[in-house]
């Protein structure tokens, strides 16, 4: 009998677009209000506005480390409470490593890896006081498998990956469940920035899910049974060659 998630209230970072947006639409036809978090003002408008009073929006720049900081008094001030995080937002560079620039490296790092650890620092504490939570970290099938064409996304995902491990370890006994949700490639904006070569491949050859793919996969680890974690979920399409 799966869990039911009404009345409970979620932070969706990089809840404007993408694998977000459609976990967020999920959440709400769940009865959950969500909290969308995204640095992107106009798309998080058009989001809220089309899925109704239960998604709220929070503009953040997650790569802003006061304005980072400011997640859970944000999400508790706008919904009074928050039962669940998923720490969706990332970001992607793929191609050769001498191709990438020094900046770029530590934008890619701080959001997909640093940030995901400071917004799970953020909300631990209100989480343990309540003894209860969970958490869901989105990782990628590029954590699972060392993808040759893209070694500092991959590494981003493979310390996501650890990260999830480890802390679900330390706060299991307080009633907090952490898990990551891994796709392989997702019809979103991120893939935009994909090697020309391979996103064409990808496509012509099927394997690329849609988001609600994975946004269902989310739905499914948060409504197991309290008792039961699954700890991680990698979501491929059949015809993905990894
Ligand atoms: P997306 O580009 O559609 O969505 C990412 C969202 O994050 C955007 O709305 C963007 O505005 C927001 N964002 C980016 N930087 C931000 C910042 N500094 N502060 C606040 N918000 C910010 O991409 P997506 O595919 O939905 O990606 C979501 C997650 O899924 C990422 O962690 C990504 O690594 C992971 N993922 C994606 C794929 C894929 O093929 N698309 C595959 C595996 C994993």
């Amino acid at each position: 009998m799966p869990l039911s998630l009404k009345g409970k209230v979620a932070a969706v970072t990089g809840g404007a677009s993408g694998i977000g947006l459609a976990t967020a639409k999920e959440m709400i036809n769940a009865g959950v209000r969500v909290v969308l978090i995204d640095r992107d003002e106009a798309g998080l408008t058009a989001a809220c506005n089309k899925l109704g009073e239960n998604a709220i929006p929070l503009v953040i720049d997650l790569l802003d480390p006061q304005s980072c900081a400011r997640l859970l008094s944000g999400v508790l001030e706008k919904a009074g409470q928050l039962d669940i995080l998923f720490a969706n937002a990332g970001s992607y560079i793929g191609g050769d490593l001498t191709d990438a620039s020094s900046e770029g490296i530590d934008r890619m790092l701080n959001l997909n890896v640093n940030v995901v650890m400071k917004n799970v620092h953020n909300v631990l504490p209100y989480m343990i006081e309540r003894g209860a939570g969970d958490i869901v970290v989105t990782g990628s099938v590029a954590g699972h498998f060392a993808v040759p064409w893209e070694p500092v996304y991959a590494a981003s995902k493979w310390a996501v990956n650890c990260f999830v491990q480890t802390t679900r370890r330390q706060v299991k006994d307080h009633g907090i469940r952490v898990a990551s949700v891994s796709p392989g490639p997702v019809a979103s904006a991120l893939l935009a920035d994909w090697p020309e070569e391979n996103l064409k491949k990808a496509k012509e050859s099927g394997s690329i899910i849609e988001p609600e793919v994975v946004a269902d996969a989310v739905m499914y680890i948060l409504t197991r049974p309290r008792n039961v974690t699954i700890r991680d979920m990698v979501i491929l399409p059949s015809a993905f060659d990894m």
